[in-house]
C-alpha cells in the first residue's frame, strides 16, 4: 500500500498581521510550521504503515524554505518527500494548485491520498476535493477515523456537523482529515538527526503530468481583490436577567436591528 500525504507549510497563524497599506499577508520574522491538519493527516499515514506496512510519501508545493516540514515528516517517519518548487506555480490559486499537485501525484503508483481538511492561512478547504476531481477519485472529507478492511476495502468515520457517518470506499480515494482526530506523534530523536541526511527531491513543473498554460498565475481563475484585518466589533451589552427576560431581551435588540 502506497499512501500519499499532501502537506503544506504554513505561517503560525497565532502572530498573522495583515500590512495596513498593502492589504498582505506580513510574513517577514513569522514562524512556520506544518499545516495542523496535514500533521493529522500524516499521523494517519504513519498508524496505516505500522499496521498495514504501508510506504509514506509526503508532497509539498512551496519555496524552498518548505523543505523544513518535508524534514520534519521524516523525522516522524515518513519513506519520501517530495517538494514541488518551480517559478511556473507562483500565484497559484486553490484549483492551479491542487492541478499541480494531481499533476505529480498522476505520475506515482498510489493507492490512497491524504489531505488535511483545511490549511489555517488560506483557509477554504478546497484544494482537497479538488485534488479527488482532477485525479477522478472518490472522496471522504472531514474524516476523522480509518482502517483497512481485510478485502482492501476502507472503512471510514466523517464527522458531520450534528452525526458521525461511517462510510466504505472501494479502491483508490482521498481522505480529508481533521487534526483532532489524529494526535500526531513527537519527532524522534534519531529521525531528527536522520531527517538531515535524507534527500527531499525538489521537482520542477517539467516533471508534472500537467498542462502548464494551467498553472500559477495563469491557470488562476480567482484573483484576490483585496485582504484586511476584520473591523473590532462593539463591546457587547450586559444584561442581568432570568431566561424569560434575557430571551425578551435578546429577540428585542434583534428586533431593533432588524436582524429579525
Ligand atoms: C489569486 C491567488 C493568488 C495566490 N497567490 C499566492 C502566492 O503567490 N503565494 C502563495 O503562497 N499563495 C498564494 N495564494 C494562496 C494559495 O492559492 C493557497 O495557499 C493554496 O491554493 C492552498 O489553498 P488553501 O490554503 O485554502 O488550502 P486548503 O484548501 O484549505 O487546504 C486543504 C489541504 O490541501 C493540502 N494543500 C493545500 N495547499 C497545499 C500545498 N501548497 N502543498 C501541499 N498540500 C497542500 C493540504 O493537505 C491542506 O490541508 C494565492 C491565492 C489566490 C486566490
Amino acid at each position: 500500500m502506497h499512501i500519499i500525504v499532501c502537506i503544506k507549510q504554513v505561517p503560525d497563524t497565532t502572530e498573522i498581521r495583515i500590512d495596513p497599506v498593502k492589504g498582505t499577508l506580513v510574513r517577514e520574522g513569522i514562524p512556520s510550521i506544518m499545516n495542523p491538519d496535514d500533521k493529522g493527516g500524516l499521523e494517519l499515514a504513519l498508524r496505516f504503515k505500522e499496521l498495514y506496512g504501508a510506504q509514506v510519501t509526503v508532497i509539498s508545493m512551496g519555496p524552498p524554505q518548505a523543505d523544513m516540514i518535508l524534514r520534519e515528516a521524516f523525522a516522524m517517519g515518513v519513506d519520501r518527500a517530495i517538494l514541488l518548487s518551480d517559478r511556473k506555480f507562483a500565484g497559484a490559486d486553490t484549483l492551479a494548485t491542487s492541478y499541480a499537485l494531481a499533476g505529480a501525484i498522476r505520475t506515482l503508483d498510489f493507492d490512497l491520498v491524504i489531505a488535511g481538511r483545511q490549511a489555517i492561512d488560506g483557509d477554504t478547504a478546497q484544494v482537497g476535493p479538488e485534488l479527488a476531481e482532477h485525479l477522478d477519485l472518490p472522496q471522504v472529507s472531514y474524516v476523522v477515523g480509518a482502517e483497512r478492511l481485510a478485502d482492501g476495502r476502507l472503512r471510514v468515520k466523517k464527522e458531520n456537523e450534528d452525526s458521525v457517518q461511517t462510510l466504505e470506499v472501494e479502491g483508490k480515494c482521498v481522505l480529508t482529515v481533521l487534526a483532532s482526530a489524529f494526535e500526531p506523534r513527537y519527532m524522534q530523536v534519531s529521525g531528527i538527526v536522520d531527517a538531515y541526511s535524507r534527500e527531499v527531491e525538489v521537482w520542477s513543473a517539467d516533471r508534472l503530468d500537467v498542462d502548464e498554460t494551467k498553472l500559477g498565475l495563469s491557470g488562476s481563475p480567482t484573483k484576490v481583490f483585496q485582504s484586511f484585518p476584520k473591523a473590532l466589533k462593539a463591546p457587547g451589552k450586559l444584561c442581568e436577567a432570568c431566561a424569560e427576560e434575557a430571551v425578551e431581551i435578546m429577540v428585542n435588540t434583534l428586533k431593533e436591528k432588524h436582524l429579525i
